[in-house]
C-alpha cells in the first residue's frame, strides 16, 4: 500500500514500549529480577505476591536507569514525581493493581533521532516512567473440564520502564526503524537488554489512518507483537484494513486489537465501551520522589557516547562507509573492540583494515558460532595481535583467516599460529629448496615465463607456496624465483 504524493490518506503511528530494566532486584522488593530457568514461584516474597500489609520499597537502580534513558532521549527530569496505583483485576496481578506513574512521570518530553530509508528522522517522546511487571499465567491442556491455569509470580514486580512516543511515525517501516533505534539506545546506556523474543522489550502501537491534514482519527491500539517483523506486519495489516474501511466511506472504531501471528491479522479484543477504567490514585505506601539537580548531573555523567554521535565520529575520524559504520556501531561492545584495536593514534588505513576484519571475518565467525550480537569470538588484544602479525609479514592473510577460528579461549593469535605451524617461514634455505622443487615440477610454466609470458610467475609462486604449506612470504618467494630463473 503506497503512502506517497497523491494519496488521500496518511497513517499516524505512536508506539508505547515496555522495557525490562537490568536491575538485580525487583521494583519494590529484594527478590532477584532475573529468573530465567528458575522454578515457578521461587522468586517471590510477601511484597511481590501482593500479601496484605506488605510494604513496597523503591528500587533506586530502576529509578536511575529510567532517568538515564530519559537523559539519552533529551527528556526533562522534573524535580518531583510520584507513584500511582493502576487498578484492575486479573489472575496474574496478585495485588489487584500495578504501581505505576500517572500524571507526574520521571521523564517528560525528548525525542528519538533515527534513520529511516536513508533519511534522518526525529520522533517525539511524550514521557518515560517506571512501573512493575505482572506475573504470568501458564495454561495446561487437559480433558474437557480438567484444563488448568497456573500462575507463576517470578515476573511479578520486575522493574519495567514505559517509553511513550508521540504520534510522529508515518509508516510501518518508519515504526520498525524507530524501534530498532530505541532498542539500540537502551542497550548503549545499559538500561535493558531490549530482547524482544524474551519479552524484555514489548511494543504496543496506536494506529490511525486519516484523511491527509485532517484531525487525528479514532485510534486503534494493536497489541501482542513479539518481534520487529511482527510489528511491521501488524501495522501493514492495520493500515490496509483502515484504508479499506475509510475508502468505503466507513469510520474507524476506537478499539484494542490483538495481532495473531499465525494468521497474519489483527482481531478486535476490546471496544471503547469495554475499556478499562484504571481509577488511578496516588500510591499511599510510597513517598513521592524528589530528584535533585545533583542526582541528575551525576547520572548524566554516566551517559556513554550515544549511537548517533558515535556513527558521526566514526565517519569523520576514520572515513569508513555508512554500511560499515552501521554494522560496527550496532552494538556498543563491538564498536569498543574496533576502537581498542585501532588505538587512539590509529591511521585511517589501520581503521579500514580493522573494520574489514571485524565486519567480515570476525562477525562471520560470530554468526557461525551463534554468539549474541554484542559478543565477538575474540577480544581486542587478540584481534590486534592478529592484525599486527599480518602487517609484519609473520602471517599471510590466508594463514590469518585459517588461524582465526582455531584460536583457543584467551590465546594470542601468534601463539595459535605457532601451535598450528602457520607462522610465515623465515628460513631462506627451506624456501629456496621449495623454489627448486617447484621449478622442477613445472617445466611448462618455466618455459612460458622464459617465452615472455609474465603471468606464469603467478603459477610458480603458487606452486612454491603450496610446498611450504602456505607459510612462505610471497614477496620472498617471488624474489627467489626471479633469482633462480635468471641464473640458470
Ligand atoms: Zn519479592
Amino acid at each position: 500500500m503506497e503512502s506517497g504524493g497523491g494519496d488521500r490518506f496518511e497513517m499516524v503511528i505512536g508506539l508505547e514500549v515496555h522495557a525490562q530494566l537490568l536491575t538485580h532486584s525487583k521494583m519494590y522488593c529484594g527478590c532477584a529480577a532475573r529468573y530465567a530457568d528458575a522454578a515457578p514461584n521461587s522468586h517471590v516474597c510477601a511484597v511481590c505476591a501482593g500479601l496484605p500489609g506488605a510494604l513496597p520499597v523503591m528500587n533506586r537502580a530502576a529509578v536511575e536507569f529510567c532517568i538515564l534513558t530519559g537523559l539519552a532521549l533529551g527528556a526533562e527530569i522534573p524535580g518531583f514525581c510520584k507513584l500511582d496505583r493502576k487498578n484492575y483485576v486479573y489472575p496474574d496481578l496478585p495485588k489487584g493493581y500495578q504501581i505505576s506513574q500517572y500524571d507526574l512521570p520521571l521523564c517528560i518530553g525528548g525525542a528519538l533521532e533515527f534513520a529511516s530509508e536513508g533519511a534522518p528522522k526525529r520522533a517525539g517522546i511524550t514521557r518515560v516512567h517506571i512501573e512493575e511487571d505482572t506475573g504470568r499465567l501458564v495454561h495446561r491442556a487437559g480433558a474437557p473440564g480438567d484444563e488448568v491455569s497456573l500462575v507463576d509470580l517470578n515476573r511479578s514486580g520486575v522493574p519495567l520502564m514505559e517509553i511513550v512516543g508521540e504520534p510522529d511515525l508515518r509508516s510501518p517501516a518508519e515504526a520498525a526503524d524507530y524501534l530498532v533505534a530505541l532498542r539500540q539506545t537502551l542497550r548503549y546506556v545499559g538500561a535493558s537488554t531490549g530482547n524482544m523474543e524474551e519479552g524484555a522489550f514489548r511494543c504496543d502501537a496506536n494506529v490511525s489512518v486519516r484523511e491527509r491534514g485532517a484531525p487525528l482519527g479514532a485510534k486503534v491500539e494493536v497489541k501482542n507483537m513479539n518481534s520487529f517483523r511482527a510489528v511491521e506486519r501488524a501495522l501493514r495489516f492495520e493500515e490496509e484494513r483502515q484504508r479499506a474501511v475509510l475508502a468505503e466511506g466507513g469510520s474507524i472504531a476506537q478499539e484494542t486489537r490483538g495481532w495473531v501471528e499465525a494468521s497474519g491479522v489483527t482481531v478486535s479484543q476490546r471496544t471503547k465501551e469495554q475499556a478499562h477504567d484504571y481509577r488511578y490514585f496516588p500510591e499511599p505506601d510510597l513517598p513521592p520522589l524528589t530528584i535533585s539537580a545533583e542526582m541528575v548531573a551525576e547520572i548524566r555523567d554516566r551517559l556513554p557516547e550515544l549511537p548517533g554521535a558515535r556513527r558521526d565520529r566514526f565517519a569523520s575520524r576514520y572515513g569508513l562507509d555508512a554500511k560499515e559504520i552501521e554494522t560496527l556501531t550496532a552494538e556498543r561492545e563491538v564498536a569498543d573492540v574496533f576502537e581498542a584495536v585501532v588505538g587512539p593514534d590509529g591511521t585511517a588505513e589501520a581503521a579500514r583494515r580493522a573494520a574489514n576484519w571485524i565486519v567480515n571475518d570476525v562477525m562471520g565467525l560470530q554468526r557461525a558460532r551463534g554468539l549474541p550480537p554484542e559478543q565477538l569470538p575474540i577480544n581486542a588484544a587478540q584481534l590486534r595481535d592478529l592484525l599486527d602479525a599480518v602487517a609484519a609479514g609473520e602471517l599471510s592473510a590466508r594463514a590469518a583467516k585459517e588461524v582465526l577460528p582455531r584460536i583457543a579461549d584467551g590465546e594470542l593469535p601468534r601463539a595459535a599460529a605457532g601451535r598450528l605451524n602457520l607462522l610465515a617461514l623465515d628460513d631462506e634455505e627451506v624456501v629456496r629448496s621449495a623454489v627448486t622443487d617447484a621449478l622442477a615440477a613445472s617445466p611448462s610454466a618455466v618455459a612460458d615465463f622464459r617465452a615472455g609470458k609474465k603471468a606464469a610467475m603467478g603459477r610458480l609462486i603458487g606452486e612454491t607456496m603450496k610446498r611450504t604449506g602456505g607459510r612462505a612470504k610471497p614477496e620472498q618467494v617471488r624474489m627467489l624465483l626471479e633469482e633462480a630463473l635468471t641464473e640458470s
